[in-house]
Parts: structure tokens; sequence; C-alpha cells
């Protein structure tokens, strides 16, 4: 028979391979202890200290000895629990390793103890095995890892790559667990403090203030996993694999498989060489996990890897969607993705989402080209309707507004895009309203639906934002009226006058919880401003901290629904054409701002289709 501590070395191989696995196993183990304070304290790049000292349940003066036992686990009870274990640590074999190829110094305390216990173990030998007085919580200390096992020591890495290894697997945890505040020291030094916070906080934390508005949120529930966390923005893409971040019911994994569902979900939105980064967190029935193939635990494999993926593309996809970065998304479908289990040798479905292949975001952004002159300005006498901006103003610097729908001309001149080829006529084709809801026009392309309410709420909240960006002509002066708020909006609303300013909305303090308003963004003119600016401030409340969109964008999108025309209200003539002709000088015509799509092409195609037999 091998004895103990050579039992223990061996297992130590597999374990700890260098000083960030015993960080991994140590970090881990404050969680499993349900603590909601970690320190991690790091000498030479865990090459003379690990340390970390958490305030979790602690140990009892039995248990201090027994963690050191090999096996002596106490998460398993039987070896179905293998299969059903949510707990990060489950082999009862980390500390046992750790001390047998280092010194290890405990001290741990119950909460329920009136003292606690130091146990000094070096290469599995009980040194010293005493009660001491100590705080709730536990604290280990592991110094001179592999002091035992020179060549073990010498195959380490220079301290800053150990360094590095540490700080993967201290992000891993931190990401994790965002709710539990971290502090690490390196060389005495702090290097993170992270205080309890909620996941795009914690990311920030980690990786800089940049990230804030890098992330877009990612949320999926399904039958067989639930997906949540966050994309960077295809914009932020970089050339090397960065932030790349899977985690499968709380634990860092790796697999290449789902990396590529990712991957094909920003196809196109970035360049080739690019790599977006992604901390994306999965939660599904242990059951469908094979567990436990690969000793640290990072590879894992699912059972039924081809629905993850499918709802996991869908899942970026959509979220992308959302965030207007793709387009012609079909969301009601969306709402309600479902995929069952498949059957063994039955194949994938696609979720329904279509995404349309011709569409670049690249192409957006084109000048203006002042040599491009629009034919027939005669043609738009129609804009003139009460309450209704006959201006539309040019949107990129430089570009000189010829013509009421000058703004426009880009937007001709991207028309394929969308679909829609303007560049024969203006608007040939009659506008109709049906349902008092939609506004149709024939297209080169097919049947043209928009929907009013959506595509007013558009048009409204990129003028807002635009009025912002000092855009000359998008406000006007009105009579000043008063606008009176409960004490606590009124405070809230101190502190947004910038905010509204910025979109056009000239308001002062008046006193008394009052303000005063003198003038607005055009086009906002029959709108109830009290309620409207009560809602912003709603919706202002109702905006989760991490979730931010900005200030601005979430008062000028409550704004705009508030001020939208609404479904059901019969429209004149040049209440549509303005719709039709500001809607397609947006930069984003395709999404209301709050997602919902605003219009869309049935194909002659697809028409035909309907007809055959
Ligand atoms: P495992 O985590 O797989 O059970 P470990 O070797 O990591 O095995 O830990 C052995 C045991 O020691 C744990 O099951 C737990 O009971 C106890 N333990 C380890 N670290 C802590 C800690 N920070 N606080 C409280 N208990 C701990
Ligand atoms: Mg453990």
């Amino acid at each position: 028979m091998l004895p103990e501590s050579v039992a223990n070395q061996i297992a130590a191989g597999e374990v700890v391979q260098r000083p960030a696995s015993a960080v991994k196993e140590l970090l881990e183990n404050t969680i499993d202890a349900g603590a909601t304070e970690v320190k991690l304290v790091i000498k030479d790049a865990g090459k003379t200290l690990i340390q970390v000292i958490d305030n979790g349940c602690g140990m009892s003066e039995r248990d201090a000895r027994m963690c050191f036992e090999r096996h002596a686990t106490s998460k398993i009870q039987t070896a179905n629990d293998l299969l059903s274990i949510r707990t990060l640590g489950f082999r009862g074999e980390a500390l046992a390793s750790i001390a047998s190829v280092s010194q290890v110094e405990l001290k741990t305390k119950k909460f329920e103890d009136e003292i606690g216990t130091r146990l000094i173990i070096e290469g599995s030998e009980v040194k010293s095995h005493k009660p001491v007085s100590s705080p709730n919580g536990t604290s280990i200390q592991v110094k001179n890892l592999f002091f035992n096992v020179p060549a073990r020591r010498n195959f380490l890495k220079s301290n800053t790559s150990e360094l590095k290894y540490i700080l993967d697997e201290f992000f891993r945890v931190a990401l994790v667990h965002p709710d539990v505040a971290f502090t690490m020291y390196n060389q005495e030094k702090v290097m993170f403090q992270l205080p309890s916070a909620n996941l795009r906080q914690r990311i920030v934390a980690l990786f800089g203030p940049n990230f804030n508005q890098r992330l877009i949120p990612v949320e999926q529930h399904t039958s067989m996993v639930n997906i949540s966390g966050f994309v960077g923005k295809p914009e932020f893409a970089k050339k090397t694999r960065g932030e790349q971040y899977f985690f499968a019911n709380g634990r860092f994994i790796r697999n290449p498989y789902l990396n590529h569902a990712v991957e094909a979900a920003f196809q196109e939105l970035i360049a080739k060489d690019s790599f977006a980064s992604y901390f994306l967190y999965l939660e599904l029935d242990p059951g469908n996990i094979d567990i436990n193939i690969h000793p640290t635990k990072t590879e894992i494999n699912f059972t039924d890897s081809k629905s993850i993926y499918v709802i996991l593309q869908a899942a970026v996809r959509q979220a992308l969607g959302k965030y207007n970065l793709t387009t012609v998304l079909d969301f009601e479908q969306e709402q309600s993705m479902e995929i069952p289990p498949l059957k063994p040798g039955e194949a994938v479905r696609q979720p329904e989402i279509r995404v349309d292949p011709d569409y670049n975001p690249f192409e957006r952004k084109k000048e203006f080209q002042p040599s491009i002159r629009f034919e027939n300005p005669g043609n738009n006498s129609a804009l003139t309707g009460k309450g209704w901006n006959t201006a539309i103003p040019a949107r990129q610097t430089g570009t000189i507004p010829t013509s009421p729908l000058t703004g426009h001309i880009d937007k001709l001149m991207e028309g394929k895009e969308l679909g829609l080829d303007f560049t024969h006529s203006d608007i040939a084709s009659p506008l109709f309203q049906i349902a008092n809801s939609y506004i149709l026009t024939e297209t080169p392309k097919g049947l043209l639906v928009i929907d009013q309410q959506s595509a007013h709420e558009r048009i409204l909240f990129e003028e807002m934002l635009e009025a912002g960006a000092g855009v000359p002509g998008l406000r006007s002066k009105i009579m000043p009226e008063t606008l009176s708020f409960s004490p606590d909006d009124a405070i809230l609303l101190k502190d947004l006058l910038n905010e509204f300013q910025a979109l056009g909305f000239e308001l002062s303090e008046f006193g008394n919880n009052d303000f005063i308003l003198q003038s607005i963004p055009l086009d906002l003119g029959h709108t109830d401003f009290m309620g409207a600016v009560e809602q912003a401030l709603e919706a202002i409340k109702n905006e989760l901290p991490g979730k931010d969109a900005g200030k601005p964008q979430v008062i000028a999108r409550s704004m705009a629904r508030s001020a939208a025309i609404k479904r059901g209200k019969s429209l004149r003539k040049e209440e549509m054409e303005a719709i039709y002709e500001k809607l397609f000088t947006c930069k984003i015509p395709e999404l209301s701002p709050f997602g919902k799509p605003s219009f869309f092409i049935l194909s002659f195609d697809e028409l035909s289709k309907k007809f055959k037999t």
C-alpha cells in the first residue's frame, strides 16, 4: 500500500498543477461555504504564499482536521449525488492535495462556536492542532507550494505567467459571484477591490469603465436551458480572443462548440479576424451535463449540445437584434422560443428567426453625395399637416439641406438595403391606412406595411436625440407650461434637467416641486407633458442599475412612446406621408425604440405564392 502522503502527492499532480489551481480550489471552497466576503492574498505569483480568507460557515475542530483527508468531502453522501451535485468542489481531494505539497496553516471558526481551530500541516503531516481565538469563517495560508516536489517547482513559469493564471481563475470565480465581495492583494498591494454588485457592475469593475457601454444583455429562457449574461457590441470586437466566458451552472467552462454558436450569431457583424467578447451563463438540469470528464472540470459536455447550440445562437442573435444591430428579426416568434429536447436521430430545427442576408451594418453611415439632387421637390407639398415638422434635417455633418427631403436622399441611395427602391419617384403610390393602425403602399419590392405607432415612436425618438446633438430647427417654443410633481419625483427630475435639456426640452425649476416648460422638440405638439414626464421618470426608476441604455435614451424612448400616434387613430393623408417620409430617414427605421418591428415588406413572390394552387 502506498503511504497516504504519496497517494496525496499523486492526486496533487492532478488537482494542483500550479499556484492558480490551488487558488481556484480555495476560492471555490469559500463560495461553497456561503461566504459573502473573500480576500485573496498572493505573494510571488503564489509560489511563496496563497492565502484565502472568507466569512463563510467555518469548520468545527473535527472538520478542520478531516478536511485534509482525501475524500473527506462533506459534499457527497452517495454516488448518486455525483450526478446532481451543484456545489463546486465535490471530489474531496483539493485540500488533501494542496496540503501534501505545501505548508498549510488553517484558521477556522464556526459562527456558533466560542473558539476556533488552528492547524498547521506540512507535506500532509500535522505539525500543530490547537484551539485559537479567530474570527468567524476560514483563513487558509498555502506557503511554499511544491517545497517538497522540486521537479514541479522548477516546472513553474515566470511570476508574470503564473500570476496571469491566478488572475484567470480569480476572474472566473468573481464573474460567477458578483454578489460576493472580493479583494485581491498582490505583493501586499490591492490589485482588485470588487464590492458586492450586479453582473454588469462586476464586469465593469474587472475590465474597466469602458465596458459599461459595450455590453448588450442576453436573456433566454427555455425548458432545456436558461441563458443570461452579456455580449459585447460588435463594434468593440477585438483582434485577439479577449473576454470570452461561458459558465454552466456556476462554473467556468470551455466549449468550442458553444463558442462557435456565438461566433455564428455575430457573423457578418464583425470582421472575420475579430472576436466578440461574451459573458454567458447557462443554467440547466445537471442531468443534461456530462460532468467531471476532466479533472479541472472546465471541459464539459452536454447531453444535447445541438439544441443548446441552436438556442444559444438564437439568444445572441436576438440580443443583437434588440439592440438594433441586426435587422428584420421576427419578434413575434421569438417571444416564445421553446425547443423541446431532440429525440435521438432527430434533426435540429432552426428557431424561426429571419435575418436579412443582405443586411450590412457597415453600410449605414454613407456620406451624402452633394452631386445627387432630389429631382422633384414639388411633389411633397402635402407635408404641411398641423403639428408636423416639414423640415427633414440633414443627418451627417457636412450635408446641406437643399430641400425638405434632402435628408431623405442618402436614404434613397441606400434604398436597396431596405429592399426599397425609392429612386423612381418619391411617393408615387398612394398611401392607405387600414385598421386605423397600419399604413400600406406599393414599393418595387412588394407591399410595404408600416405600423404607425412603432414607426412614429422611432421618428420621435431619433428626433429627440438629434435635438440633443444640436441639430438646428428641431426645437420649438411653446406657451410656457407649469408642471407640478410629487416631492420625490421633483428631486429625481432636478437631477435629470440636463438630460431633458439635451433632448430639446427647455425645462427649469420653479420652486415648490414645480417646473416650467418653455420649449420642446418639434412634433410633440399635442402631448400631455405632465403625464409624459412622469412616465419618463417612471422609466428611469425602473431601469435596472445594470441595464443602462443611457439616461437620455431611456427618457427619449419613454417620451417618444407618450407622444407618438397610437394604433387606432385615423390619420390624414399628410400625416401618413410624413410618417412614411421620416421613417426612412431614420438611422434605424426597422425597429421602434423598444425593439418592435416598425414595418415589413410582403414581397411579390410571397404574394404570388398565396395564389398558387
Ligand atoms: P470538496 O470541496 O471537494 O469537498 P475540498 O478538499 O476542497 O473538497 O474541501 C474539503 C472539505 O473541507 C469541504 O467539503 C468542506 O467541508 C471543508 N472546507 C474547505 N474549505 C472550506 C472553507 N473555506 N470554509 C468551510 N469549509 C471548508
Ligand atoms: Mg473544494
